[in-house]
């Protein structure tokens, strides 16, 4: 990384300069240390030259251009940000152009054009190529994971089996055969990129593409390494255990933080998301935290009252009492026996709802006893009335 360089001294500027005579200085510095200008010391000269523009990118760059001046570096690599190899997202197009393309500068003859098509473009593809060969967090994996109602409510740990891309252990995710090495892309020159500029109505145009030699990755394979193809990665059945928390619902997911794909140039690994089905239970329905199920009682429970025993999620039983004279419909709570919330240690209620059951078989002995009862009850119940009309 550059040391700690005075841009203003560079230029020859005083720090209050303005943009005009910061371009003004530059055109200077830049026409009088372009190398084809100096055939003699070109080595010197060129050094001279990426500093100008080192100087000047910064400065030309009202953003840069205060960091600079207020931390002594417009690099934001000392300030925690991008982790990336020298120069960081800023300044490294022209490092990169200078090294590399020189004899195509010459092309442009006056410097003017320079300008509009080095600052304008080459300067930000500096930061996208960074973003190409720099690390990058490996891909996220999807997964779906079918439960029963009673895991979603108890919660469970599962170990699932996974096909997914890992490192390949013979290059160690270069691609490359080992005693082999990746090379630069000469097509992009590593970049993984290729302008092209075009002469349009409005002017000059200048356009970026991929590089269709690399696939915009930069690097060329000439030997790929066998077992991964080149690829880096080979698929790898992986068994994962899961814990699946008490009160999920049906489609929430699940994240597993590192166990995606693997990441490219040392990037963190992506995630595994797993989304859950929760079957449906032939006994109980849930709404939101409450737990819902119907209990048939018979027609003497109903008239008399009884002690119930009801079935709760996780086996258990609880006894509950309902009163003599109740209706089929009727709704009982027993609280905090539902889902425990995800996000607290609420619980919500189970509600049973009662429905006689009306006997189809009866024996003599209970048929006789219903006749006796119907004659004590032999009028037909009054028919309520209701609404206005009633
Ligand atoms: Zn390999
Ligand atoms: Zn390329």
């Amino acid at each position: 990384m550059a040391s700690k360089k005075d841009y203003y001294e560079i230029l020859g500027v005083p720090k209050t300069a303005t943009d005009d005579e910061l371009k003004k200085a530059y055109r200077k510095l830049a026409k009088k240390y372009h190398p084809d200008a100096n055939p003699d010391n070109k080595a010197e000269a060129e050094a001279k030259f990426k500093e100008v523009n080192e100087a000047y990118e910064v400065l030309s760059d009202s953003q840069k251009r205060r960091m600079y001046d207020q931390f002594g570096t417009a690099d934001p690599q000392g300030f925690g940000g991008f982790g990336g190899g020298a120069g960081g997202p800023f300044g490294n197009g022209y490092y990169s152009y200078s090294s590399s393309g020189f004899d195509g500068f010459s092309d442009f003859g006056d410097l003017g054009d320079i300008f509009s098509s080095f600052f304008g473009g080459s300067a930000r593809t500096g930061g996208t190529r960074n973003r190409t060969k720099g690390p990058r967090k490996g891909a996220d994996l999807n997964l779906n994971l079918d439960i029963t109602f009673e895991e979603a409510f108890l919660g469970v740990e599962k170990e699932i089996s996974i096909t997914r891309p890992d490192t390949c252990s013979v290059c160690h995710g270069s691609g490359a055969r080992p005693g082999t090495s990746v090379t630069k892309c000469p097509t992009c020159n590593g970049t993984g990129t290729v302008k092209q500029v075009q002469n349009t109505i409005l002017g000059q145009m200048q356009t970026t593409r991929t590089c269709t030699a690399c696939h915009g990755t930069g690097e060329i394979i000439k030997e790929p390494c066998e077992n991964c193809r080149g690829k880096g990665t080979v698929r790898k059945q992986a068994k994962i255990r899961v814990k699946i928390p008490a009160g999920i619902d049906n489609n929430q997911t699940v994240v597993l933080r590192g166990e995606g794909e693997p990441g490219e140039k040392g990037g963190p690994k992506g995630d595994l998301y797993i989304t859950v089905s929760v079957r449906r239970s032939n006994i109980f329905t849930r709404q939101g935290n409450t737990v819902t199920c119907e209990i048939p009682i018979t027609i003497t429970q109903a008239t008399l009252g009884a002690e119930l025993k009801i079935p709760m999620v996780d086996g258990s039983i609880e006894k509950y009492t309902i009163p003599d004279g109740t209706q089929t419909g009727t709704k009982f709570t027993i609280r905090e026996k539902g889902f425990v919330s995800l996000n607290s240690t609420a619980r919500g209620n189970f509600v049973f709802t009662v429905i006689v059951q009306t006997p189809k078989r009866l024996n003599k002995e209970q048929r006789e006893l219903m006749e006796k009862l119907a004659k004590t009850m032999n009028e037909q119940p009054p028919i309520k009335k209701k609404g206005i009309f009633g």
